[in-house]
């Protein structure tokens, strides 16, 4: 099935057995990956369900479901500052293909960035791309920008970790070994000019606990990737 092309689609596209597919699926079916009418592709609604379809001019009829298990055992959101520049682009796609559930963009205290609705926009597609490409069953839900203290407030996760470079904090490693696997963890990386004290304050007042990377400090697009291989690594090695 691997070698399958997989495209996202809406579940409200499913009606009576067959997807109904938009212009622009079909212009990316037909034109882009040059398939023709009953050729076979995988449909994936990014909410854990995956189908073996086959084109039939407009509409692609559903074979059968087929059966995915490449997420994560545990819900992980990452908050992570936006840095400068388009740099958050990247930081959605490694995060995805790592596996993150949920992305949220923040506005720290030292972030210089007011990012446009169109940003989110476009990391939502850059999202749904890595899942297609990663074989993901889900696509991770991105939330709007808004400051950290806010992300804060609403997070739900029982599992609280604050990236910081500076201090003489415990490796994340070492604390993620030590507990069973959770339901949910947040992981927050700070930006480009790392956390202000208040915002580390905070972070610890609700629940956080600030963890180390090790001892070089790494870029605001390359911590989230450290940080989240480590996780994922115990996790997947903790289940299988
Ligand atoms: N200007 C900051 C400094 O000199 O300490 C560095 C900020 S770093 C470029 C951006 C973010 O990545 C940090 O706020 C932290 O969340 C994370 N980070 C980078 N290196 C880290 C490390 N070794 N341990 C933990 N977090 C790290």
């Amino acid at each position: 099935m691997a070698q399958l092309q997989r495209i996202a689609i809406a579940s409200s596209q499913i009606q009576n057995g067959q997807i109904a597919l938009t212009s622009p699926q079909q212009h990316y079916l037909y034109r882009v990956l040059r398939l023709q009418a009953r050729d076979n592709f995988i449909a994936m609604d990014g909410m854990g369900q995956w189908w073996l379809a086959q084109l039939t001019g407009t509409v692609a009829a559903i074979i059968q479901p087929l059966n995915v298990a490449t997420e994560l055992p545990t819900a992980i959101t990452l908050m992570a500052a936006l840095p400068k520049g388009n740099a958050f682009d990247e930081v959605v796609r490694f995060s995805t293909e790592l596996g993150v559930t949920c992305i949220a963009p923040l506005l720290s205290d030292r972030t210089l960035l007011k990012p446009s609705l169109q940003k989110l926009q476009r990391w939502q597609r850059i999202s749904q791309e890595a899942a297609e490409q990663s074989e993901r069953a889900c696509i991770p839900t991105i939330l709007e920008p808004a400051t950290f203290r806010n992300v804060i407030l609403n997070t739900t996760a029982t599992h609280r970790y604050l990236c910081e470079s500076r201090g003489n904090y415990p490796h994340l490693k070492n604390i993620i070994n030590e507990i069973s696997v959770p339901d949910e963890i947040a992981i927050a990386i700070g930006p480009e000019g790392g956390w202000t004290e208040a915002e580390i304050e905070f972070a610890i007042a609700h629940g956080f606990q600030p963890v180390s990377l090790g001892k070089r400090i790494l870029r605001a697009v390359t911590a989230p990737i450290a940080a989240l291989s480590i996780v994922t690594a115990t996790l997947e090695s903790v289940v299988n």
